[in-house]
């Protein structure tokens, strides 16, 4: 185990950021935080560092009860949405700022600085500024930076928050690949489920300063333990009482005993994915998603009536693998 938060709660004020939370992660894991804002996300993983001091509770990194240590004896490096490179200093001498601290010797710097730039793609940038980059291209030398010292775990509040879509999507693709190769245990926080999804070996859900689920994504996506995770992972729609998955709903063209009776709103192109917003005869508005495909087969229209059916309930577990872990 690398990390072990232990009934850690922590108010700022009469405000409770973190209630009573536990977590353990796995050593060599990319583990996400996720979780609205506002959640207690940032409050954790700052608790993990050793930024912020919790009122009750305990932090273990390796076994070692850190909670009284300070951030810099912890071994953890620390990438912000908004990194605080050294203006006046090239990419090389950022990046090898942390080891000159450590008064590593001069040959030994130069070598890991050149390995540590090829590992965040960054080589033939190195006499570059910090302004000369894109932000992209920042926050892999704030990765690189944060690597140089060969932290025990990685913590990343949000790191490509601050980018454009595209980079974003780039970005963590790449820090999945990254992860691959280095396996240091990584701590991510986002608010984004997708990203969340799509880099995670293990996901906790933050909400209102809890852990409302813990596993893996694929298991809080098709087992959700509370109504919570199940809207905030993965989209949604409601039939009638029950929630279903967009992709679950079956939408024909005709009449079937079965099925219930629906018109078109609205068809929103989204290229691989058709978005259907529909209503049925009640009044009630749903969504479904169909592949482009489908949607070429059904020819659907505005106005159009059409008969639809969830093929599948997703439903709350309450012993869904992972749930309940903060209780
Ligand atoms: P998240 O990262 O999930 O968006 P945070 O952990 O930053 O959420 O914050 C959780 C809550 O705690 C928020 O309501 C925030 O306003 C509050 N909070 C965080 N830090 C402080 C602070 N230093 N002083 C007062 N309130 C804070
Ligand atoms: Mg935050």
């Amino acid at each position: 185990m690398a990390i072990g938060v232990h009934n850690v709660t922590k108010r700022f004020g009469d405000f409770v950021a973190l209630n009573d939370v536990s977590l353990a992660i796995p050593t060599g894991s990319l583990t996400v935080l996720l979780g609205p804002s506002g959640s207690g996300k940032s409050t954790l993983l700052r608790v993990i560092a050793g930024l912020e001091q919790p009122d009750s509770g305990e932090v273990a990194i390796f076994g070692l009860d850190s909670t009284a240590l300070p951030p810099q004896k912890r071994g953890v490096g620390f990438v912000f949405q908004h990194y605080a490179s050294f203006k006046r200093m090239t990419v090389r001498d950022n990046v090898a700022f942390g080891m000159k601290i450590q008064k590593r010797p001069k040959q030994e710097i130069r070598a890991r600085v050149d390995e540590l730039l090829e590992l965040v793609q960054l080589q033939g940038l190195a006499g570059r500024y910090p302004s000369q980059l894109s932000g992209g291209q920042r926050q892999r030398m704030a990765l690189a930076r944060a690597l140089a010292v060969e932290p025990k775990v990685l913590l990343l509040d949000e790191p490509f928050g601050a980018l454009d879509a595209r980079v974003r999507k780039e970005l963590r693709a790449w820090l999945r690949r990254l992860h691959d190769e280095v396996h240091v245990t990584t701590v991510l926080v986002t608010h984004d489920q997708e990203e969340a999804m799509e880099v995670a070996d293990r996901i906790a859900v933050v909400n209102h300063g809890r852990i409302e689920q813990y596993g893996k994504p694929r298991d809080l996506y098709e087992h959700p333990a509370t109504e919570f995770v199940m809207t905030f992972v993965g989209p949604v729609t409601r039939f009638g009482e029950a929630y279903i998955r967009p992709h679950d709903l079956e939408v024909e063209l005709e009449p079937n005993a079965r099925y219930e009776e629906a018109t078109v709103e609205k068809v929103v192109h989204l290229g691989f994915e058709v978005r259907v917003e529909l209503a049925l005869a009640e009044g009630e508005h749903l969504e479904a998603q169909l592949t482009k495909r489908e949607a070429e087969r059904l020819e659907l229209l505005e106005g159009q009536r059409v008969f639809v059916r969830p093929s599948r309930l997703t439903e709350v577990e309450e012993d869904a693998p992972g749930a309940r872990v903060a209780s």
